[in-house]
């Protein structure tokens, strides 16, 4: 196959970032051999490391350059190093500023257990086996972005810290559209995820919802308060297809169902802008974890959430659907194999390292 090159951005970021990052551009070179795509790679620095390099956690000439690409690859930015830097300097500054400045305003966080990896779940294995839920959450808006925000001194020598919590229409309508679709694609049911019965903002989610529902008769939207929805994830999460909602509760929401699944380490989560009139659309590409400074550098990090962002990618940006899924059948293949890092160990298995968690992949994906 001799398609365009696709240019792809790779932030690897800080701690397991770096390592993580290594295994995928082995997995992209050998895909670039195998005459399975053709990439052109470009890579800079995010968070920590770009603090060190430039004094700031995202410089504009790395953000010029990831609006060049067709898509970004990121790792993990963060760790104690940078712990005493001031608050807008911070590594995770970064991540928010690439998120805003691309127009990311859709994450989607699968939460997709692995037949394999069915008893890692904290919770019985008939609760979580053969779970598959996406969970929409709205990136770019609300809680964490609205104005005015601060924390004051009053009159009376008390401080009052403050947030505000702001959507509009476009706002909801555009990430609806985003969760609707998915769910085109998959079991074509959406829950929207509000707090109706106590914030006006979310009063207008529930509106809004319901209007871009119409113009998609074949799927059911049903909607359930954020209380109740975090219950329900815990209770019996197979009910859910695809979960839409705000960037506060989805921030929390998808953490905890990270956590059904039973590994960070197994994560891949995608961020996505509007798509313009020429077909392009901003996304970012990165595991739902950390840095992980307790690892760092160890070659103990699991690189199969990246390794699973880097199938996202191929499928969310550039409908390689058929390579997506040669890659995950790859990573299912070495999971089947017994073949496990330390934070997904179990008895009996083969322990490897970050870089042997690659080359059995590797090797799934040559025979696959
Ligand atoms: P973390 O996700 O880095 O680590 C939490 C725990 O999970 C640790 O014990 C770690 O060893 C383990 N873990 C995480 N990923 C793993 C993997 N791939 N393989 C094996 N084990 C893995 O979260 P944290 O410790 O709360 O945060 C560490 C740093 O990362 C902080 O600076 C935080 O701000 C930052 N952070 C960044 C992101 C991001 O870049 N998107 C997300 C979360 C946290």
């Amino acid at each position: 196959m001799t398609a365009k090159k696709k240019k792809v951005m790779l932030l690897p970021g800080d701690g397991i970032g770096q390592e993580v990052m290594a295994q995928v551009v082995r997995i992209m070179e050998w895909m670039d051999q195998a005459g399975m795509a053709s990439f052109e790679l470009m890579a800079g620095k995010i968070g920590g490391s770009s603090i060190d390099a430039f004094g700031e956690p995202l410089t504009d000439e790395t953000l010029a350059d990831c609006l060049s690409c067709d898509a970004v690859l990121m790792g993990a930015v963060g760790g104690p190093k940078w712990d005493d830097v001031p608050f807008d300097k911070k590594p995770e500054r970064g991540l928010l500023r690439i998120r805003k400045d691309m127009g990311l305003f859709a994450n989607l966080r699968p939460a997709l257990v692995f037949e394999e990896l069915a008893e890692a779940s904290t919770l019985k294995r008939e609760v979580v086996a053969g779970l598959d839920i996406m969970i929409v959450r709205e990136l770019t808006g609300g809680i964490y972005f609205g104005q005015p925000r601060g924390i004051e001194t009053l009159p009376n020598g008390d401080r009052k810290g403050f947030n505000t919590l702001v959507y509009t229409t476009p706002e909801i309508q555009r990430i609806g559209r985003v969760a609707f679709d998915l769910a085109m694609k998959r079991n074509k049911r959406v829950t929207s995820v509000d707090k109706a019965n106590v914030l006006e903002s979310t009063i207008l989610w529930r509106e809004e919802m319901e209007k871009v529902a119409k113009d998609y008769p074949g799927v059911e939207l049903s909607h359930l308060y954020v209380d109740n929805a975090s219950m329900q994830l815990v209770r019996n999460p197979k009910q859910f297809d695809v979960m839409v909602t705000t960037n506060m509760f989805g921030d929390i929401l998808s953490d905890c169902a990270s956590m059904l699944t039973g590994s960070l380490g197994m994560l891949p989560s995608a961020s996505l802008g509007a798509t313009d009139a020429a077909g392009h659309r901003n996304a970012l590409y990165e595991p739902v974890h950390g840095s992980a400074p307790d690892i760092a550098g160890k070659n103990l990090a699991n690189p199969l959430a990246m390794i699973l962002s880097l199938a996202m990618m191929l499928r969310y940006s550039f409908d390689m659907d058929a390579a997506a899924d040669r890659l995950e059948n790859a990573v299912k293949a070495t999971l089947s194999d017994g073949v496990r890092t330390g934070d997904i160990m179990q008895e009996g298995a083969t322990k490897v390292g970050t870089s042997g968690m690659g080359d059995a992949v590797l090797r799934h994906l040559a025979a696959g």
